[in-house]
C-alpha cells in the first residue's frame, strides 16, 4: 500500500454473486499500516473464518465494513455494490456482533432488544415477534425479563447474536465473538452461528484468533500484520503448505515475520 491513491479495481475482479467483496483494501492509522492490499470474497450462506492474532487487522477490517472508518485504499462491495457510494442502504442487510459487549447491563434482555429494534425501525409488535423467535433459537425464551447483568458471558453473547438478527440481515459479522468464554460456551456459540448459515442461508464473517474454532471445510483468510497470508478452504491451506494441521500451516506461513503473536 503506497500513498493515498486507491488502486483501480478491475471490473473482472468483481463477483456479482458474492455477498461481500473486499478488494485491495489498505488502511493506516497515521504511519501505522493496519491493512495492506487485503482482498477476500464471502459467498452467500458461507461461514468464512478470518484468522489472525491480536494486531492482525481484523477489527480494522470490520470497522471498514461497518463504515465506522472510511476505506482509504481499494474498495468494499456488499451484494455487488460499492459501500462507499451506497453505504447506508447496504448496511440494512448487515448485522454486527462486536468484540466488546454493547448490551446495557441494567436493562432486561427484552429492553435491550426493543431498543435496538426501534433503532432499526421495527414496529414494537414486529420487534416482539422477532425477539421471541430469535431468543427461542438460542434457547433463552425464559430470559426476556432478566437483567443482562444477571446473565453469564455465554448467554450475553447469545442475546447479542439474537439482537444482531432482529432486522434479518443477510450478512453477520462477528468480531472475536467467543473471547472470554469457557470452551463449552465457545463451542455452543460457534455451532449456533454455523446453523444460521446452514439453515437460514446467512453469510458469516467470523473473526478469531482461535484455530480450534475452524473446521477443515471452512473457507479461511489468514491475516497477519495487515496482510493476507493464505486463503481457501482450511484443508487446502494445509495441503498447499504440506502441513498436517492449520496451526502448523499458520506457523509456517507467518514464521518469517512473527512479532511474538500467534493464534
Ligand atoms: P486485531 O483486531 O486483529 O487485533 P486491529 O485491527 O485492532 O487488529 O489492529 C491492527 C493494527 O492497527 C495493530 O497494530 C494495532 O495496534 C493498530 N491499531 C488499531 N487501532 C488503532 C488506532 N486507533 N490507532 C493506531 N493504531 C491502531
Amino acid at each position: 500500500m503506497n500513498g493515498s491513491v486507491s488502486p483501480t479495481v478491475a471490473t473482472s475482479q468483481i463477483d456479482s454473486t458474492a455477498i461481500l467483496e473486499v478488494l485491495k483494501v489498505g488502511f493506516r492509522y497515521g504511519a501505522k499500516i493496519a491493512l495492506d492490499d487485503v482482498s477476500m470474497t464471502l459467498n452467500p450462506g458461507e461461514f468464512h473464518a478470518l484468522l489472525g492474532p491480536n494486531g492482525a487487522g481484523k477489527s480494522t477490517l470490520f470497522n471498514l465494513i461497518s463504515r465506522l472508518y472510511q476505506v482509504q485504499n481499494g474498495e468494499i462491495r456488499l451484494q455487488g455494490q460499492d459501500l462507499g457510494q451506497h453505504g447506508a442502504k447496504l448496511l440494512e442487510d448487515v448485522g454486527m456482533v462486536f468484540q466488546q459487549s454493547t448490551l446495557d447491563l441494567e436493562l432486561s434482555v427484552a429492553e435491550n432488544l426493543h431498543y435496538h429494534g426501534s433503532l432499526q425501525g421495527l414496529s414494537r409488535k414486529l420487534c416482539r415477534q422477532r425477539m421471541e423467535e430469535e431468543l427461542a433459537r438460542v434457547e433463552m425464551s425464559d430470559r426476556l425479563s432478566t437483567k443482562v447483568r444477571q446473565l453469564n458471558g455465554g448467554h450475553r453473547r447469545r442475546v447479542e447474536i439474537a439482537r444482531a438478527l432482529l432486522h434479518r440481515p443477510k450478512l453477520l459479522l462477528l468480531d472475536e465473538a467467543t473471547v472470554g468464554l469457557d470452551p463449552e460456551a465457545r463451542k455452543s456459540i460457534n455451532q449456533h452461528v454455523r446453523k444460521l448459515c446452514r439453515e437460514d442461508g446467512i453469510s458469516v464473517l467470523w473473526a478469531t484468533h482461535l484455530i480450534e474454532e475452524i473446521d477443515e471445510q471452512d473457507p479461511v483468510t489468514i491475516l497477519f500484520n495487515g496482510k493476507v497470508k493464505a486463503q481457501g478452504l482450511s484443508q487446502a491451506i494445509c495441503s498447499d503448505s504440506q502441513c498436517a494441521t492449520l496451526a502448523d500451516a499458520f506457523e509456517q506461513l507467518t514464521q518469517n515475520n512473527r512479532e511474538g503473536n500467534r493464534p
